[in-house]
């Protein structure tokens, strides 16, 4: 019988939702309540009903939900008559830590563990657990589905999970690479699969989710086996604001220097005034970086440059250790919509790892385009995929509020 589901990404002042019918996966109604806690707040909502739109107080997330709650049932067209239509809802939480192998109905035990994994995920994991309370309060008895964007990556083996670090330090303090994106590398990696008629547990790819955050996968046979972000998401790739990596001693040699009196300063530089950003001194905006580069900016060129060698770099290790490359993967806004940061990046590939590009099919692949870009003799194929974790998030929860289990492979 089909479903209405309701999906929920909620960060520190902010819901994004979208209503699902499921399992067509045909999206009724979305929408965005941003500046919560502020007295200027603004929600928009969209339906086959149009748009509606408003600026007034939200005190909080259940406030929030509130003003969605009634977009959605006061439209002209409305995708739901009564809350009760919505049958489960999503929450997309950032933080599984090691427990959570796959989506989970939110019971008291799941909630107390969200809780636990605050400390490692500072930022997401507590206004992702306001949402799923918000959410509870006002649909009382409906099922309650957490998607967490570590929990694909826990199939990482511990030899690309565990750091070269004391080994108490991960038994103490569980320090490793946990990895994120994990939806939306899953949903790629199944997507290109299904594009190229191949059996999932039968593909091999690299999946690059470049957006403002950027991390890479290596996935073989449908599970993710090594991957870029870390501990936090600041480790991998070069991002809008974030670093990537680094030698870490550079903290050391940086603390006390005059701009970096304590380690939260060094902290707010890497996480959000380093990469495109702090390279081109220009925008954490791939348009305005690669703008500005075309207009003569050294910085720009070299951020963009820095930005796609890193990215090289991956492929070829992720290449080394996938007993098979079968394809490589773009998602997120620069993967999807910058056709020239993907023929830099694939530029050079070609001799070493039979990775080549079509360039007139590349160029075609954007604004939310998806197919082979790869040269018709190239070892392997290149993937553009758009991206889409709500969806992703709408098939587990219906599933799971089903009673049906679901996979933590792809
Ligand atoms: P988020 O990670 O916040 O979800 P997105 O996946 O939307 O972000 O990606 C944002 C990035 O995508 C920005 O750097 C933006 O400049 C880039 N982007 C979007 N469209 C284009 C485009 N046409 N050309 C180049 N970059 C683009």
């Amino acid at each position: 019988m089909p479903d209405k589901v309701l999906v929920l990404n909620c960060g520190s002042s902010s819901i994004k939702y979208q209503l699902y019918l499921m399992p067509e996966g045909a999206v009724l109604a979305k929408g965005l309540v941003e500046k919560i806690g502020e007295a200027c707040a603004a929600y928009k909502h969209t339906d086959d009903g149009g748009e509606q739109a408003g600026k007034q107080p939200i005190a909080d997330h259940r406030e929030g939900l509130a003003v969605a709650v009634k977009c959605l049932t006061g439209s002209k067209k409305p995708a739901i008559k009564a809350m009760n239509e919505i049958k489960a809802v999503g929450h997309r939480v950032v933080h599984g830590g090691e427990k959570f192998t796959g989506s989970v109905l939110v019971t008291p035990e799941v909630e107390k563990t969200i809780e636990e994994y605050y400390d490692l995920a500072p930022l997401h994991n507590p206004p992702n657990m306001t949402g799923i309370r918000a959410a509870q309060q006002m649909l009382p008895g409906v099922p309650q589905i957490a998607c967490f964007d570590t929990s694909f990556h826990t199939t990482l083996p511990e030899v690309a999970y565990v750091y070269a670090l004391p080994y108490e330090i991960y038994e103490k303090y569980r320090v490793r690479r946990y990895g994120f994106h994990g939806t939306s590398h899953r949903y790629v990696a199944r997507r290109a699969a299904e594009l190229l008629g191949k059996h999932k547990y039968d593909f091999n790819a690299v999946t690059c989710h470049l957006g403002n955050g950027c991390s890479m996968a290596a996935v073989a046979a449908g599970r993710s086996v090594d991957t870029t972000m870390g501990l936090t998401p600041l480790e991998g790739l070069v991002m809008g604001t974030r670093s990537g990596d680094i030698d870490p001693a550079i903290i050391f040699y940086l603390a006390g220097k005059p701009e970096y009196k304590s380690v939260k300063d060094i902290d707010t530089m890497m996480n959000k005034k380093s990469g495109l950003l702090g390279v081109s001194g220009v925008s954490n905006d791939m348009r305005a970086v690669r703008q500005a580069a075309a207009e003569g900016n050294k910085r720009a060129g070299l951020a963009l440059d820095i930005f796609c060698y890193r990215i090289r770099k991956y492929i070829g290790a992720y290449a080394a250790v996938l007993p098979r490359l079968d394809a490589v993967i773009f998602t997120g806004g620069i993967g999807e919509n910058a056709a020239p940061v993907r023929a830099k990046i694939i530029e050079g590939l070609g001799a070493n790892l039979g990775i080549t590009l079509d360039a007139a099919k590349n160029d075609a692949a954007v604004f939310g385009k998806e197919g082979d870009v790869a040269a018709a003799d190239s070892r392997v194929h290149v993937m553009v995929v758009p991206t889409n974790e709500e969806k992703a998030i709408a098939v587990d929860t219906y599933a799971l509020s089903r009673n049906k289990s679901v996979s933590q492979r792809m």
